[in-house]
C-alpha cells in the first residue's frame, strides 16, 4: 500500500465519520492561522488541529500534526508574529501519526520539552505504533520524539501567566489527553477545551471493544465522554476541527470578533455524536469474530 493510501486509510480510521467525508479532509492542506480567544491562536492545517497558547514568558504548542505539517505550522507562528524558539512546551493529545508526527521535528526547532500521559511515552519516544492499539494494522511509524516527559492526571502546566491542566482522556488511544485552559479578552474570561478524538475505532477485521489489546477500550472511552461532557467549556477545539464544527464557527468570525468560537454547549454535542459513534461500532464488534 503506499504511504498516501495508508494515510487516507488512517484518516478514515481516526476520523470514522458516518458519511465517509473524512477521506475529503486534506490532513496537510493550507490553513491561515488566526485567533481563537485572547492569547491562543490556531496555528494547525486545514485537517489536523494545532493550537498555540502564548505569553510573555514564552508558549505552549498542543499537537503538531502530520510529519508534513511542522514547516506550515512554524510558518503559522511567525505570520502571527511568534518565534518558535519561545514555544517552552508541545502537548500531545494522542500517539497517533495525524497528531503527534509533527511533534519531533517541532521539538527539535524549538527546543520545547514534550508532555504526554505515561500511556502515550513509548510510541512518542520510539516512533512505532503500540502492538495493542485497535487500529495498529492500519498505523505507521512516526518520527520518535525527544525531552518527552509524563503528566500526571489533572496536572497542571504553568508558563508565566499560562496555566494549562492535563485531562486524561483515554479510550481512542490508552494515552489520549485533553488539555484545558483559560483566556481572556475584552475582561471576558472563557474556558477553551482542546478535546482529544472520542471516536471508538478499529482496524478491519479487529475489534475496538473486547480487543485484548486493549480491554478496558470500551470503559476508558465511556469514561472520558462523561469527562468531556462535565468540562467547562466556552471555546472548544477538537483535535481534528471538523468534528467539533470549528469552520462553521470561524465562518462567523469576521462580523462576531473571537465571540464566535464560544458555544457553551460544545462539549455535550461533541461527546453526543461520538457516544453515536461508539453505538454504531459496538454493532460492529458485535459481527467481529474475537482476535486471536
Ligand atoms: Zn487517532
Amino acid at each position: 500500500m503506499t504511504t498516501r493510501l495508508r494515510h487516507l486509510l488512517a484518516a478514515a480510521l481516526c476520523a470514522a465519520t458516518f458519511t465517509g467525508s473524512a477521506f475529503a479532509v486534506d490532513w496537510n492542506g493550507p490553513q491561515e492561522p488566526f485567533a481563537l480567544y485572547g492569547s491562543t491562536y490556531y496555528v494547525g492545517t486545514a485537517g489536523i488541529s494545532a493550537v498555540l497558547i502564548t505569553s510573555t514568558a514564552g508558549h505552549i504548542l498542543i499537537d503538531g500534526a502530520t510529519p508534513q505539517a511542522p514547516a506550515q505550522i512554524a510558518a503559522h507562528i511567525r505570520q502571527l508574529g511568534f518565534k518558535v524558539d519561545d514555544i517552552r512546551y508541545i502537548l500531545a493529545s494522542h500517539e497517533h501519526l495525524d497528531h503527534a508526527g509533527g511533534i519531533a521535528a517541532l521539538q527539535k526547532m524549538s527546543g520545547a520539552t514534550v508532555l504526554a500521559s505515561p500511556a502515550a511515552l513509548e510510541v512518542l519516544r520510539s516512533g512505532l505504533p503500540d502492538k495493542g492499539d485497535p487500529q495498529f494494522s492500519a498505523l505507521d511509524p512516526m518520527p520518535p520524539v525527544a525531552n518527552l516527559r509524563a503528566v500526571r492526571d489533572g496536572e497542571v502546566v504553568t508558563l508565566g501567566p499560562l496555566a494549562v491542566t492535563a485531562r486524561f482522556t483515554p479510550g481512542h488511544t490508552k494515552g489520549g489527553t485533553s488539555w484545558t485552559w483559560r483566556a481572556i479578552e475584552g475582561g471576558k474570561t472563557v474556558d477553551i477545551v482542546y478535546a482529544d478524538s472520542l471516536n471508538a475505532v478499529a482496524a478491519d477485521g479487529a475489534r475496538f471493544d473486547g480487543n485484548p489489546g486493549y480491554p478496558t477500550a470500551k470503559a476508558d472511552l465511556e469514561r472520558s465522554m462523561a469527562r468531556i461532557a462535565a468540562l467547562k467549556c466556552d471555546v472548544l477545539v477538537s483535535a481534528h476541527p471538523e468534528f467539533s464544527g470549528l469552520w462553521e464557527r470561524k465562518a462567523r468570525q469576521p462580523t462576531m470578533g473571537n465571540a464566535a468560537f464560544i458555544d457553551g454547549n460544545a462539549c455535550r454535542a461533541y461527546v453526543a455524536t461520538a457516544r453515536v459513534r461508539l453505538a454504531k461500532r459496538l454493532d460492529t464488534d458485535a459481527q467481529t469474530a474475537p482476535v486471536k
